[in-house]
Parts: C-alpha cells; sequence; structure tokens
C-alpha cells in the first residue's frame, strides 16, 4: 500500500484542478462525472482525528477509562492500520523525486495537507506543496461535486488542522483577522513577497469566511473573525450563531436550535475549553460549549438531513495535542475520552445509515507520551544511564554516550519519585492514575496508581500514529499506509479522484 510517489491519474487530476483554482482558494475541481454512487456504495465519510494521538494516548485512554481489558470506542471498529506521518523541508520534492528532501516530524499543518491533498508539505504550510504552489483540498473537491461538508474542530477553526480542508497559505500563522507581513509572507519559498490579492497570504479567516468550502464549521477561534467576515458569511446563506462583529460567543443552546443547511457556530474567541475545566466548573461560562460529541451529532444531523448525495465531514479532537505540548496527563486523558465519545457517534450514525465510511486517525504523536513501569522514572531524570553491562555475553556490553551527570536537572528532577518535590503530585514525571482495575482506595496522583505516565518532550514526535476504520471499504486502512495514502482513499470513497 505505501507507494513512492503519487499514481499519474491523480496527478494530472490535481494539475488539471489547481490549474483553475481561483484567488479565493475555491478548486474548480473535477466534477464526479459517471461515476455515480451504487446503491451499497460509500455516500458519506466521516474523518476524525485526534491530534497528537499516538498509539501509547489509545493504549493509556483504555486502560484509564475502561481497564487493561476493556476497549475504546475507536478499538471496536474492525480495521486498525498505522500511518507515517513525515514532513518535507521547504522547496522538497514529492517522494521520489531527485530533490526530496524529508523532514521525519511533522507539524499539523503539514499533516493535513498530505491528507487533504495528497501531497508532502514543508511545516506550517497550508494547502500548498513544498514549492508554494496551490493544491486543492478533499473538501473541495466534495463542494464542488454537490457533497454536503463539514468542518468541526475543538481548535480554532483557523488552526491547521481544520485550515488544511478549506484554506490555502504559506504559513499557518496567516490566521487574521487582519493581514500582517510577518504572519503571511514567506519569501523562503516564494522568493519576493506576495501581492496581497493572492491567496496564499490572505489571512485564513478571510478565506473561510468567504469560500463556502464547509457548509457546517463549528469549533474555537471567533477572534479571527470580524463584521465583514460576519457579512461575507451571511451574504453566502450562513446562519451565523453568536456574532463576529460583536465577538459574540455561540452557546449550546444557539447549536441546538441550529436547522439550517449552512450553519457557521464559534464557542469561544479562541480554543475551545478543556473538558476538565468544564467538569469542575459546571456553572461556568465554558460549560455552555458544547463537546466535540455533541457538535458533531449536530453536524452530521445537518449534513444528512434530506441528503441524497451524501456528505464528507472532518472532526479534530484537537486538546489532545495541545494538552500534550504542556505535558498535561489529567487534561490529555480527559480529551482522548472526549474525542472517543465524538468517534462513538459517527460509529452509531454509520452502522444505522450504512452508507458512511469511518475513519479515525492522528495527524503525528505528540510528546513521546508512555506508559512507564509503576516506580520507574524517565531517564531525562536519571543522574546515571542505564546499566549496560550483559553479565552472561560481555560482547553486548555498550559504552553510552551519555556519562553520570553528578547531579539532576533541578528543572527536570522534581516527580514525584526521585526528586525534592516528592510530595506533589502536579510536579514533572511521572503522573500516576488509578483505572478501573484498582482497589477503590487508590488515587490519582498515589504511588498504588496503576497508570503511571511520562513524556520525552514537549513536541511532536516521528512515531507513526493508528487509524481504525468502519464501513465498505475500511479494509484498505488495515495497512501500513502514509498519510498522504489517505487522500487516495477517502477520495476514492467518495469518487472525488481515480
Ligand atoms: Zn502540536
Amino acid at each position: 500500500m505505501r507507494r513512492p510517489a503519487r499514481s499519474t491519474s491523480v496527478v494530472l487530476a490535481l494539475a488539471v484542478a489547481s490549474s483553475v483554482i481561483g484567488t479565493l482558494g475555491v478548486a474548480n475541481a473535477e466534477p464526479r462525472g459517471s461515476e455515480k454512487p451504487k446503491n451499497n456504495d460509500i455516500k458519506n465519510v466521516i474523518y476524525l482525528l485526534g491530534d497528537g494521538m499516538g498509539r501509547t494516548h489509545v493504549t493509556a485512554a483504555r486502560e484509564r477509562y475502561y481497564g487493561a481489558d476493556g476497549e475504546l470506542v475507536m478499538e471496536s471498529l474492525p480495521a486498525v492500520g498505522q500511518v507515517s506521518t513525515y514532513a518535507v523541508e521547504p522547496m522538497s520534492g514529492q517522494p521520489g523525486a531527485a530533490d526530496f528532501k524529508p523532514n521525519y516530524v511533522t507539524d499539523s499543518a503539514s499533516a493535513a495537507t498530505a491528507w487533504s491533498s495528497g501531497v508532502k508539505t514543508y511545516n506550517a504550510a497550508l494547502g500548498v506543496d513544498a514549492k508554494g504552489k496551490v493544491v486543492p483540498t478533499l473538501m473541495e473537491y466534495a463542494k464542488k461535486a454537490g457533497l454536503r461538508t463539514g468542518n468541526v474542530s475543538t481548535a480554532e477553526i483557523t488552526d491547521a488542522t481544520p485550515a488544511g480542508q478549506m484554506s490555502h497559505a504559506l504559513l499557518r500563522g496567516c490566521q487574521g483577522p487582519t493581514y500582517s507581513e510577518a504572519a503571511c509572507q514567506n519569501t523562503e519559498i516564494t522568493g519576493s513577497a506576495l501581492p496581497t490579492s493572492d491567496v496564499r497570504v490572505t489571512p485564513i479567516a478571510d478565506q473561510i469566511a468567504r469560500n463556502g468550502t464547509a457548509d457546517v464549521i463549528l469549533g474555537g477561534g471567533l477572534a479571527r473573525f470580524d463584521a465583514e467576515d460576519e457579512a461575507a458569511l451571511k451574504k453566502n446563506g450562513y446562519t451565523v450563531l453568536g456574532s463576529p462583529a460583536s465577538q459574540t460567543v455561540a452557546t449550546r443552546g444557539d447549536l441546538a436550535a441550529a436547522s439550517s443547511k449552512k450553519v457557521f457556530g464559534l464557542f469561544n474567541t479562541g480554543n475551545l475549553t478543556i473538558e476538565k475545566y468544564k467538569r469542575e466548573n459546571p456553572s461556568s461560562v465554558q460549560a455552555e460549549e458544547p463537546s466535540v460529541a455533541e457538535m458533531t451529532k449536530k453536524a452530521i444531523a445537518l449534513l444528512s438531513s434530506g441528503n441524497k448525495k451524501g456528505f464528507y465531514l472532518q472532526v479534530e479532537g484537537a486538546l489532545i495535542d495541545k494538552r500534550s505540548h504542556a505535558n498535561d496527563a489529567a487534561q490529555t486523558l480527559e480529551e482522548m475520552k472526549a474525542f472517543d465519545e465524538a468517534v462513538r457517534v459517527a460509529r452509531d450514525f454509520a452502522k444505522k445509515d450504512g452508507h458512511t465510511l469511518v475513519i479515525v486517525t492522528a495527524d503525528h504523536e505528540c510528546a513521546g507520551f508512555n506508559i512507564i513501569e509503576q516506580g520507574t522514572f524517565t531517564n531525562a531524570e536519571a543522574t546515571v544511564p542505564p546499566t549496560n553491562v550483559d553479565s552472561g555475553n560481555t560482547a553486548n556490553n555498550s559504552t553510552p554516550t551519555r556519562t553520570a551527570r553528578g547531579a539532576k536537572d533541578p528543572a527536570r528532577s522534581t516527580g514525584i519519585v526521585n526528586g525534592a518535590g516528592s510530595a506533589d503530585p502536579n510536579n514533572f514525571a511521572p503522573a500516576t492514575f488509578r483505572t478501573p482495575d484498582d482497589p477503590a482506595s487508590v488515587t490519582d496522583g498515589s504511588p498504588e496508581a496503576s497508570l503511571w505516565l511520562s513524556y520525552l518532550s514537549g513536541n511532536h514526535t516521528g512515531a507513526d500514529v493508528p487509524v481504525f476504520a468502519y464501513g465498505k471499504g475500511s479494509n484498505k486502512l488495515a495497512d501500513s499506509i502514509d498519510n498522504t495514502d489517505l487522500f487516495d482513499i477517502v477520495g476514492r470513497a467518495l469518487h472525488l479522484t481515480k
């Protein structure tokens, strides 16, 4: 399944489509033509990704909430595979080309471009290849083909993952509301600055408010939009929940009342609020924000109502990544659970509907999340390297390049088992959590809790990520694939690409 380069037919389709993209970024993608869905065929794709969700995030959430013998909803999906996620350097060619230069650790922008547009690109790029050429997205193809489209995220809706489907930008930081040369221009790619009329330096919020790529837009990031954006959205037929003009955020109640085909609803001026805070502060304004499962359920209802042609919905659990960057395992685990509840909504719809492919994956792993043995800690905190002597076979001995430091790094060695801050479970690694397998008396943060978690760093890693799938064609995901293969699999399932 893993392939070194794009198939010729898709390269041609992309070339045709991208050559006719206007400055507003709407792709005149190839229509479906004669490839109509058949009776037992897939009409809808619900594509869910846990941002930063590596294999260990899944295992840790399973053990935390369902115990060693339990399973997350995503783990109940019949097809399971793994996805490579590497990015490329700026100005790199595609895999197989002489000027191909991989970067083994991706960011969310490059990853989103890989599955949205089927090309490898540099970190921070959205909807453009590594040389800055605009590449059409699956959501644009879907829209053009008459499917309904939706984009849901717990991040700002202008953030990399949702933006990858509905914008084209040289730099992901070009979010808006206003143009900024520092945030938008990338002369490493373009040589000289582009005119501000060029879509690639147009603030992402401006693009989203005007290009109509997603019919249903739910998430955070209201502060990225302004009065002009609100007017543009309304002109394009959207029901706007809350108000960008007055910076009034939408609420769960607004979402429940929404019934039109095109809905724009942002529930926080920034990222949405973590589930842990809402649970601990039930009367806060933040508790009025819908969960990712609630947004998913509503998006599916809006997109499927009276719809014979089908829909394409992307759903992101974004805070898994953001809280992993912060090395906060308690917040991360609750975000994993919340994302898994969105998977439940999608799976239950797909089971009833019979024409829906559900894909659950991630863009990259974040922070080298690990389940470590009870009573142990990470080598980042160790004063000496691990033992490297094999007494039964000295040929196996090694000479570590890292020698004993004599003292722990004071900034990193206050974990609960081996430092001066040992009484404070909020200190650095490891973090411990009880699971359903533990006796009732065991509490989170105690050394007796059975789930010990640690982090390698505060950044992304290059680990492959899991993929789970349900529905006709899901067997294509039960494989070792690359993130650009996701473009082909979804595109073909919806008859958007060859
Ligand atoms: Zn991240």
